[in-house]
């Protein structure tokens, strides 16, 4: 792999990838998508990693503001590719990785997949042509971390430059990041989740670096996911709340009959876990069950074991070295255990001189030197962060604040219930009321005055929603981070 990523810098660095320069990655979860990450890291270039699921506009948005000099596409991807080019009004080169047949067929792929469109230089041409590999460029591991975007969950995705950071600082804050998670050479990784979003990619390439195996999965499938782990002996795990509700749905005797002792460390993040998930997931898995809380523009902040969580549960933990959490109010002033503000945050992977791509603003606030990144939450006594909900998402209703999550956390405490979303709706009245979509677990039935029967007892009159719906399923991403604006979208008034 060293190799190949080498020769393949090689080809990229006389293409003109370098320090300054980006090359956008739209990229199956394979291998490729590791050599061409560290291909393009080794030349100083920033990798700019895409979601596979989205369309041409979403994509044609990341390529206009982060002007690529390459993009190198799976063939799956090169139609969407071609037409983010076309809407961007960008001649960006195209680079191709064709799907190796075995893979197609474990994904469960048209076999034409394999054969590349012909209309693009290939990735495995590029490797071949190339006798020698790239060494080291000086200063390129990070120069190459200066970019990455944010997942897109209030607006379109930020692009996060952070262009101060030094190869020492990143070393120190991957050598803690290992330490953390256990990572040695005996280590067994498994990757569940996209290597486009930041923390499967950062656990994969970290991972290579400590000289541990990884096991990369092209999709997550919860049976297949237990049978990695009984056969490959995985150590440690990264996974997304989602997952973990997948693989609590699988019937009792199908879990029972996989063996995962192995697991030391099964580490979910992301999104917002519901208790209910949580305390199931510690059941099944022990004290292996690991959260941390962290956001592309400051990294990693808190983390919390299964131990500190059952002592504090539905927190998302303590700072991470170096890390420090302010809960404060509008003015900016710190607020007492229990009381709900702004998550003001100071990441250890955070300084203060990171900014926005093509954006002004966005992160200063009332606190000097720590970071407004949306979320409010509260403190318990001992410290542990408590989030509550995105601040774009709390509910104003009649001038009270209603913290989505305590909802979602009732809901999801109703035994039938397998997903929930709850947001705010237009009201003429109360300027806004409590909307909720709830995915009934396979085989359940929900009704909807089934469920406001049982939050009768749960929640105070004014936090029931006032409209619920039985839903299939809900807007998740990959990280399983709802896109409530699309769910808000529907209830928008239309037009006249
Ligand atoms: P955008 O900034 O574009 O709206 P985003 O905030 O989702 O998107 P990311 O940086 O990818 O961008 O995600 C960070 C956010 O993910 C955090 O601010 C928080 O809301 C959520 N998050 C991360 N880890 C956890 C966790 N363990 N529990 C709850 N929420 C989490």
């Amino acid at each position: 792999m060293h190799e190949r990523a080498g020769r393949l810098a090689a080809a990229l660095a006389a293409a003109g990838a370098g320090r300054g320069a980006r090359v956008a990655l739209l990229l199956r979860n394979d291998i490729e998508f590791l050599e061409a990450s560290l291909a393009v890291a080794a030349t100083g270039a920033n990798p700019v990693p895409i979601n596979t699921a989205w369309t041409a506009p979403e994509v044609a948005h990341v390529l206009a503001d982060s002007g690529p000099l390459l993009v190198v596409v799976h063939t799956e991807f090169v139609g969407v590719v071609e037409g983010a080019l076309d809407i961007a009004g960008a001649t960006t080169g195209v680079v191709e990785a064709a799907m190796p047949p075995e893979l197609l067929a474990e994904a469960g792929l048209d076999a034409a997949l394999a054969r590349p469109t012909g209309r693009h230089r290939l990735l495995e041409d590029l490797i071949a042509a190339e006798p020698r590999p790239l060494g080291q460029v000086e200063g390129a591991i990070a120069d190459s971390m200066g970019l990455i975007y944010t997942s897109g969950t209030t607006g379109r995705p930020k692009g996060v430059l952070r262009e101060r950071l030094t190869a020492e600082q990143l070393l120190s804050i991957a050598g803690a990041t290992a330490t953390r998670m256990g990572l040695t050479p005996q280590a067994e990784v498994l990757v569940a989740g996209p290597l486009y979003h930041t923390s499967p990619n950062a656990v994969a390439v970290l991972a290579l670096r400590m000289g541990a195996s990884i096991t990369v999965m092209p999709r997550f499938d919860p049976r297949r996911f237990l049978d990695h782990v009984q056969r490959y002996r995985i150590t440690q795990a990264k996974v997304v709340p989602t997952m973990l509700s997948r693989l609590l749905s699988l019937p009792a005797e199908v879990r029972a009959g996989y063996d995962v002792s192995s697991l030391t460390h099964l580490i979910h993040s992301s999104a917002p876990c519901p208790p209910a998930v949580k305390r199931a997931a510690i059941e099944w898995f022990g004290s292996a069950v690991r959260e941390f809380y962290g956001c592309t523009e400051a990294g990693t902040i808190t983390w919390i074991d299964a131990e500190e969580w059952l002592a504090h549960p539905g927190s998302v933990g303590r700072p991470a070295d170096g890390s420090a959490v302010v809960v404060a109010d509008a003015a900016g002033h710190p607020l007492p255990p229990g009381e709900i503000g702004d998550v003001y945050v100071r990441g250890a992977d955070y300084w203060p001189d990171f900014h926005y791509l093509n954006r002004t603003g966005g992160h200063d606030g009332p606190v000097p030197g720590r970071l407004c990144v949306g979320d409010t939450g509260y403190l318990d006594e001992d410290g542990f962060l408590h989030l509550t909900g995105r601040s774009a998402e709390i509910i104003i209703r009649g001038g009270v604040n209603i913290h989505p999550a305590e909802i979602e956390h009732a809901i999801m405490a109703i035994p039938a219930v397998e997903d929930v979303a709850v947001f705010g709706i237009p009201d003429a009245d109360l300027g806004e009321t409590v909307a909720a979509h709830i995915v009934p677990r396979p085989g359940a039935t929900l009704t909807p005055a089934g469920i406001a029967g049982a939050l009768r007892e749960r929640l105070a009159k004014f936090k029931h929603p006032t409209t619920i719906r039985i839903v299939a399923s809900l807007p998740r991403d990959d990280a399983g981070k709802l896109r409530k604006q699309s769910l808000r979208a529907e209830y928008a008034p239309g037009p006249g």
